[in-house]
């Protein structure tokens, strides 16, 4: 049949349609945002974001945030976690692919960023309800227990081992960007070419906000964590993703104690970094390269992003400068006069 011509069937269908077609172009659904992945995620898709797209695109954040998370019970992790010392465990696919990915930039920054490090993870606690600053016995316990060289991936056999009881996984510095590339998979595969996909501060601008324009995205007051933006830039096409210390934390004795720990010490990485915003074609990429970059400080993490072809990054740092990435040189605009942008050095 000429796939051109109506078949009587079709039309009917087609004119029984037609209401809710209209209804629905004429009032696209409005941004969703829920509770997933342990923060609070927002979807919009604009004039082109329906309830059903809406849905789609939770459901898979849900399944992601199950298979991908240390703290979920039933997890693939927390089943690669459960078989540690004991025996080699069935990995999902997307398991594979951000565990692979997290154990090259643990090589590109020395064991800096360590997906092994959940035992130490766990015992801080922070974020988890559980904070305290363990004590060093324990500290050195649960740093015995690292070290990205041991995890044993066999791609042929798609299992994971992990070869001493007590050894734990945690993706939490690189999951949330995997999971904004699939959204963006997912959606570009149903017709979406314009959105923000946005993982509790994680962003990814999906094209540009109209033909020509490019996306506003913003860089938050670091020094606290209900801050607005302190910075902004334009996008297109980019993921922007920020690592802090004022993301996850606690505070005792007067003390600050965030939640990205160095594994060559078991405490708060510390140097005089408030923060490190990455803009990367590839949000699991930013995901990675922003944790990793903290860890390492401007210097080295500058060096760092360097190698990433299209990446650029923004470094503030306790006396409130600004170093960015030279791609990035001129396109930063400071919003709040405390922060000073040292774009010459
Ligand atoms: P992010 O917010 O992406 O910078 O990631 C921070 C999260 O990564 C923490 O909440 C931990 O779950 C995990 N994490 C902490 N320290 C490290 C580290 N040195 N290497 C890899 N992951 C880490
Ligand atoms: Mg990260």
């Amino acid at each position: 049949m000429n796939p051109n011509q109506f078949h009587p069937v079709f039309t009917i269908a087609a004119l029984a349609l037609m209401p809710t077609v209209g209804v629905s172009c004429a009032r696209p659904a409005p941004p969703r945002t829920d509770f997933v992945m342990g923060t609070v995620c927002t979807i919009n898709l604009g004039k082109k974001g329906t309830e059903k797209l809406y849905d789609e695109a939770f459901a898979r954040l849900r399944v992601l945030d199950a298979l991908l998370s240390a703290n979920s019970e039933t997890g693939n992790v927390a089943e690669i976690n459960a078989g540690a010392g004991l025996k080699p465990v069935r990995a999902a696919e997307e398991t594979l692919t951000v565990l692979s990915t997290a154990l090259e930039f643990s090589e590109a920054t020395n064991g800096a960023f360590d997906p092994t490090i959940g035992p130490l993870v766990k015992l801080w606690g922070i974020g988890l309800g559980s904070e305290r600053v363990p004590p060093r016995g324990e500290i050195d316990q649960a740093l015995a227990l690292a070290g990205y060289r041991k995890v044993d991936v066999n791609r042929t056999a798609g299992t994971v081992y992990l070869p001493e009881p007590g050894m734990r996984l945690d993706l939490g510095a690189i999951a949330k960007g995997y999971a904004a590339d699939e959204i963006a998979r997912l959606l570009s595969s149903r017709g979406i070419t314009s959105g923000i996909i946005d993982l509790g501060g994680n962003i990814l601008a999906m094209g540009e906000k109209a033909p020509g324009k490019p996306w506003t995205v913003g860089i938050r007051d670091p020094q606290t964590s209900q801050g607005g933006a302190v910075m902004s830039l334009q996008v297109a096409n980019r993921s922007v993703v920020t690592s802090g210390i004022y993301e996850r934390f606690f505070e005792e004795n007067g003390r600050h104690y965030h939640h990205i720990l160095d594994p060559s010490t078991g405490f708060p990485a510390e140097n005089e970094l408030l923060s490190v915003t990455i803009i990367s074609p590839q949000s699991i990429q930013a995901d990675a390269l922003s944790t990793s970059a903290f860890l390492l400080g401007t210097e080295r993490g500058l060096e760092l992003v360097s190698r990433y072809p299209d990446t650029e990054a923004v470094f503030v740092d306790r006396d409130l400068g600004v170093r960015t990435s030279e791609g990035l040189r001129g396109r930063v605009t400071a919003l709040d006069p405390r922060f000073v942008l040292h774009d010459d050095d």
